[in-house]
């Protein structure tokens, strides 16, 4: 049986480069495994594969007596609804230490780092295997989009030495211009309906026992969604209720500016100036300097909720 490795819901960059360079590194070890995402690639995902002429992973959405390897999560919000059906052999994360567990014992590689591909690519070293040019690529910018080109609070000396040597293997020297090509492919809003933007860097978390939802969009310029900031407010309040939870925040991130405009729909608004001392207006606050979900939002909104 083919072992499958797969990222979170709502695929990300990382989620589906991380699988498919674990893959190969795996294969390469001897597993018989394949890489799948849980649902269709966002913009820029699809422009990183094409650039570097990598497959896209297939899409699975039922895991239930398959064997596993999760990346880039290792939150049940943020896995297959089947997990508990599925065997896990390993985990290989960047972001806390989620309330995933096995019957087993698993294969486990969770770094403080800015990005899982940054993990994987750590990995090819330990076990002396070379990293292939295309997989160097998509792995590099993998780590610029999770570390918002190194500015994000989440980026470590690390990630900074695997860029290089990535960098090197597949011969692309201008970091910046690659970064910012990417994000001006994730910036892209038009054309594109509320719920998908909502939802397209969207994920769920259980804040003592209370629901509470976080997506972001990253942006080149928060004024790309002027025009549609009205719309956005109103979706996040109707996903909300359908999904019963107490809050369902937008992140706005403007990259230049290094800073995010929080959009918020919440049974309770005071939870946002306790957890980060500023006071919203109108269902909005501006967070200076504040860019990383998993460093600078969740975790001030967990001690909040408790
Ligand atoms: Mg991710
Ligand atoms: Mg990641
Ligand atoms: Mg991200």
């Amino acid at each position: 049986m083919t072992t499958l490795v797969v990222g979170h819901k709502n695929p990300d960059t990382d989620s589906v480069c991380a699988a498919i360079a674990l893959c190969d590194l795996k294969k390469k070890l001897g597993e018989d495994i394949a890489p799948v995402v849980q649902g269709e690639l966002n913009p820029e995902s699809k422009f990183v594969l094409e650039k570097f002429s990598v497959a896209a992973p297939d899409v699975v959405t039922s895991y239930a007596g398959k064997d596993l390897y999760l990346v880039d999560h290792s939150d049940l919000a943020q896995s297959p609804d089947d997990l508990g059906e599925a065997n896990i052999l390993g985990i290989v994360d960047h972001h806390k230490l989620g309330d995933v567990t096995t019957s087993q014992p698993l294969e486990c590689w969770i770094w403080p780092v800015g990005c899982t591909c940054t993990i994987v690519a750590s990995m090819y070293k330990y076990f002396d295997v070379e990293i292939p040019k295309e997989l160097a690529g998509i792995m590099l910018c993998a780590i610029l989009s999770d570390t918002v080109i190194f500015k994000s609070a989440t980026c470590t000396d690390t990630d900074k030495k695997v860029c290089a040597n990535l960098s090197e293997i597949c011969e692309e020297n201008d970091l910046e211009t690659l970064g910012i090509e990417m994000f001006k492919v994730k910036s892209a809003v038009e054309g594109t309906p509320i719920r998908e933007l909502v939802l397209r860097d969207y994920k769920d978390f259980n804040m003592g026992g209370k629901g509470v939802g976080v997506g972001q969009l990253e942006l080149v310029d928060l004024s790309i969604v002027d025009g549609i900031k009205a719309d956005l407010e109103k979706d996040i309040k109707t996903l909300k209720e359908e999904k019963g939870h107490h809050s369902v925040f937008l992140m706005l991130t403007d990259i230049m500016k290094e800073g995010t405009e929080l959009l918020i729909a919440s049974d309770d608004e005071s939870v946002v100036e306790k957890a980060f001392g500023s006071a919203p207006a109108d269902g909005k606050v501006w967070l200076d300097k504040i860019m990383s979900r998993k460093k600078q939002i969740v975790p001030d909104l967990e001690k909040v909720f408790g």
